[in-house]
């Protein structure tokens, strides 16, 4: 019992002390509030308004820059005063106390113009204290009070928010732009705050933003979840920013690679209390990386296999020279000491020899093209006459025709566009029907950003299932018996018309005849 009285006297004890020094401390502020009215406070006004007397205290011209004697004590005193931007508000200010009878109140802030030029933002309050009969204003009293400091705070702090304002429309405007996601991770609760980009990023409805751990979870691909913990711990290791690359799983599945930058904020101690980042979406940068890097390497293994081919075929021309030149020595010279097979079989050498030496000299051709080219314009008419003279020999032994329109000058590699059209003009006369003379017609055709040419025959056709693979270097439908050839020639007419970014291809029934199409690119200059 008297235990229990104690303790209670102890409580009471406890909350006097405890209400004494809210007391004290009520006071110190009621003081510290009425020191900074009295130091706002500049001066005082007494207005009788029908007599225009009008009392301006000395102190608050003196505030102003003025002697007490140079603002008169009248009326006109605030026009002179009051900066003229800010006179008219204050009159209606007047006016509406005046005509609300006092229940408006007279409290106007309003620039006043210092001596020197500049001005002061004062408050001026004030109150009609007497009115006559008819309800009109006798005398009023007020008081300027010096806001100037607090104003321009006010205006600071006013400048400081809009700049906020327009950093943070900016940063929206480029966070959007850019499509980067913004997202802030609180330490001590391990909670995440995501912008609408970063829900975008994860195809996920703007809403609630991921905890981080079913963040880590759901969304960061298991493989790559380890590298969110390591950057954490080096950024906060280092204090400094870091870069990671991630993978992520959307919620349609995708997996997308992301770029992000890590930041963290520090408390006033130093303390690491909340983490920051940039995330952007990279994969579509990633694989066009990926197709450069393929198709460099594509080049380069293709410019080996060129070189490689060039040198093959050029090594390859001596030993055969040699053996087909001995050949020749051993028919001529020991022709009568060989028996009629051994003649046949160095004719097979022979033959095989040439038919070789072909083959590579095609093969040389091939791996030359585009090695020297250089683009100028040319007359396709005046191409293909050269070639017809050029072919004179194979035209009159198989009296085959060649008709052309007038055809157009255009720009492309003469030597390579020279090659492609008696390839195909002599593969429209070599592959003639059985008893008809071959006609060749050649055409083209102005679209919107090619030239496409035509070399039509009447030959003897290609089956549909054939009509690629010609195309493929060595392929031959008919072998020898009919017809010379090494099967490189069309290989060798879609390398140019590669050459020149175009395309080849044929149209072509069996018995009918065949129409080889190619396209040149009109703008070879950028390429
Ligand atoms: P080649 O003429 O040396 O055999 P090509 O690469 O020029 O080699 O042609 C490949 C094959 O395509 C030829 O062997 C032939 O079977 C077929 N071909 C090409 N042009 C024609 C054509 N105008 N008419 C029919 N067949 C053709």
């Amino acid at each position: 019992m008297v235990g229990s009285t104690q303790q209670k006297d102890k409580e009471i004890q406890q909350l006097l002390e405890e209400i004494n020094n809210l007391k004290e401390k009520l006071y110190e502020k009621e003081l510290l509030f009425s020191n900074m009215l009295n130091g706002m406070i500049a001066g005082n006004w007494d207005w009788h308004i029908p007599k225009e007397y009008h009392y301006i205290s000395p102190s608050f011209k003196e505030l102003l820059g003025y002697q007490d004697y140079e603002v008169p004590n009248s009326p006109d005193a605030w026009p002179m005063l009051v900066h003229h931007d800010d006179l008219q508000a204050m009159v209606n200010k007047f006016n509406e106390h005046v005509a609300s009878h006092g229940s408006l109140p007279f409290d106007h802030e309003a620039r006043f113009i210092h001596k020197d030029g500049s001005y002061l933002w004062i408050q001026t309050r004030g109150e009609v204290v007497e009115w006559d009969k008819k309800g009109k204003p006798i005398r009023m009293v007020g008081n300027h009070a010096n806001i100037d400091y607090i104003k321009s705070s006010k205006i600071k702090v006013q400048e400081i928010k809009q700049a906020l304002v327009d950093k943070t429309k900016r940063y929206e405007l480029a966070a959007n732009a850019t499509g980067f996601g913004i997202w802030e991770l609180d330490l001590a609760k391990m909670q995440c705050i995501w912008d609408d980009n970063m829900f975008g990023l994860y195809n996920l409805p703007i809403q609630k933003t991921p905890d981080h751990q079913t963040w880590l979870n759901n969304y960061v691909h298991p493989e790559d979840r380890h590298l969110i913990g390591e950057v954490i711990e080096k950024v906060l290791q280092t204090k400094e920013k870091c870069g990671i690359q991630f993978r992520i799983i959307r919620t349609d599945g995708q997996i997308r690679q992301i770029k992000s930058v890590v930041l963290v904020k520090l408390d006033e101690a130093g303390h690491p209390y909340r983490l920051m980042g940039s995330n952007i979406d990279i994969t579509k940068e990633l694989e066009l990386e990926r197709q450069q890097i393929q198709s460099h390497q594509l080049k380069q293994k293709n410019k080996e296999l060129e070189q490689f081919a060039y040198i093959a075929s050029h090594d390859m021309q001596e030993p055969l020279r040699t053996v087909k030149n001995f050949a020749y020595l051993i028919d001529k010279q020991y022709r009568d000491q060989l028996d009629d097979n051994a003649g046949r079989y160095l004719q097979f050498i022979t033959d095989a020899t040439t038919r070789m030496s072909n083959l590579v000299k095609g093969l040389l051709d091939y791996s030359r093209i585009g090695v020297e080219k250089h683009l100028s314009e040319i007359n396709c008419n005046k191409l293909l006459k050269n070639i017809q003279a050029d072919l004179k020999t194979l035209i009159s032994e198989n009296n085959a025709s060649i008709q052309f329109d007038y055809l157009p000058i255009i720009t492309a590699y003469p030597t390579e566009l020279r090659v492609l059209f008696q390839n195909l003009i002599v593969n429209a006369i070599k592959f003639k029907k059985k008893k008809t003379d071959p006609v060749v017609k050649i055409s083209c055709q102005i679209l919107n950003n090619y030239w496409k040419f035509s070399v039509e025959d009447n030959g003897i056709g290609i089956a549909k299932e054939d009509q690629e693979k010609i195309f493929i270097i060595f392929q031959r439908l008919h072998q020898n018996n009919t017809s010379k050839g090494t099967g490189i020639g069309l290989a060798h007419s879609q390398r140019i018309v590669g050459l020149h970014n175009g395309k080849i291809w044929v149209e072509s029934e069996i018995g009918k005849g065949s129409i080889f199409y190619f396209t040149i690119s009109h703008n070879l200059f950028n390429s």
